[in-house]
C-alpha cells in the first residue's frame, strides 16, 4: 500500500532527517526543494488528468530524498523520546535477562537500577524484559536479584533511531541508514540480516 510508504528524507549534506510520508514528498518535489536522490527505488504517484491533453500527470518519487536546509542538525545533543516501542525495537524483542522472544504485549520496560533506589527513567537505564523476569527481579539491582544483563542498554543516535522507527524500511533505505551508523553499533549484528 502507498499509503504506508515511508520516504527517508535527507538534510542537502547527505544525512539523514527522518520518515516523511509520500504526501510530503510530492510536495517537496513541486515545491523544489529536493536537491538530489539517492534510492534506487521509486514509487509512481499518479496526478489529475489535463483536461487539454487529457493525458495523466504522474511523479516519480524516490525512497531516499535529499531537500534543502530548513534547520541545522545537532547531532551531539541528540536524546530520542523514549518509548515501550522503540526500546523493545532496540532490545530486539527479547528479554534482556532470559534472552528468549516474546511479543511487544508480553514485555516490559524494567529499570536496571530501579527507580526505588534512585535509578531513572532513560534509554540506558531501561531494558527490555518479560513480565516474569520482571517480577521476578523486583525492586533490585541485577547484582542483588542474581540476574545477569544480556546486553548493556545504550541511548540511539539519530540514525538508530530512524531505523527502529521506521515502517516497512525498503532494502535501500535500510542499505543507506546502516551505512550511517557507527561500526559498533549494536544495531548492526541485531539487524545484519534484515
Ligand atoms: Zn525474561
Amino acid at each position: 500500500m502507498i499509503e504506508h510508504r515511508q520516504i527517508l528524507r535527507l538534510n542537502s549534506a547527505g544525512h539523514p532527517t527522518g520518515w516523511i510520508n509520500y504526501q510530503v514528498a510530492v510536495k517537496l518535489y513541486y515545491l523544489d526543494q529536493i536537491v538530489y536522490e539517492c534510492g534506487v527505488s521509486s514509487m509512481k504517484i499518479m496526478g489529475g488528468y489535463n483536461r487539454l491533453t487529457g493525458l495523466r500527470s504522474s511523479l516519480n518519487v524516490n525512497s531516499i530524498i535529499a531537500t534543502r536546509n530548513l534547520h541545522k542538525l545537532d547531532y551531539s545533543s541528540f536524546t530520542p523520546t523514549l518509548n515501550n516501542n522503540t526500546l523493545f525495537m532496540r532490545d530486539a524483542n527479547k528479554c534482556l535477562y532470559c534472552g528468549n522472544d516474546f511479543s511487544h504485549r508480553s514485555l516490559s520496560r524494567d529499570h536496571v537500577i530501579p527507580l526505588s533506589l534512585g535509578g531513572k527513567d532513560v534509554w540506558t537505564n531501561a531494558v527490555t524484559a518479560c513480565r516474569r523476569c520482571n517480577n521476578h527481579k523486583g525492586g533490585k539491582t541485577p547484582e542483588d536479584a542474581n540476574m545477569m544483563l544480556l546486553a548493556i542498554p545504550f541511548s540511539p543516535s539519530r540514525v538508530e533511531y530512524l531505523i527502529l522507527r521506521g515502517r516497512k524500511i525498503l532494502a535501500d533505505q535500510m542499505e543507506f541508514l546502516m551505512s550511517h551508523i557507527s561500526k559498533n553499533s549494536p544495531l548492526l549484528e541485531r539487524y545484519k540480516n534484515f
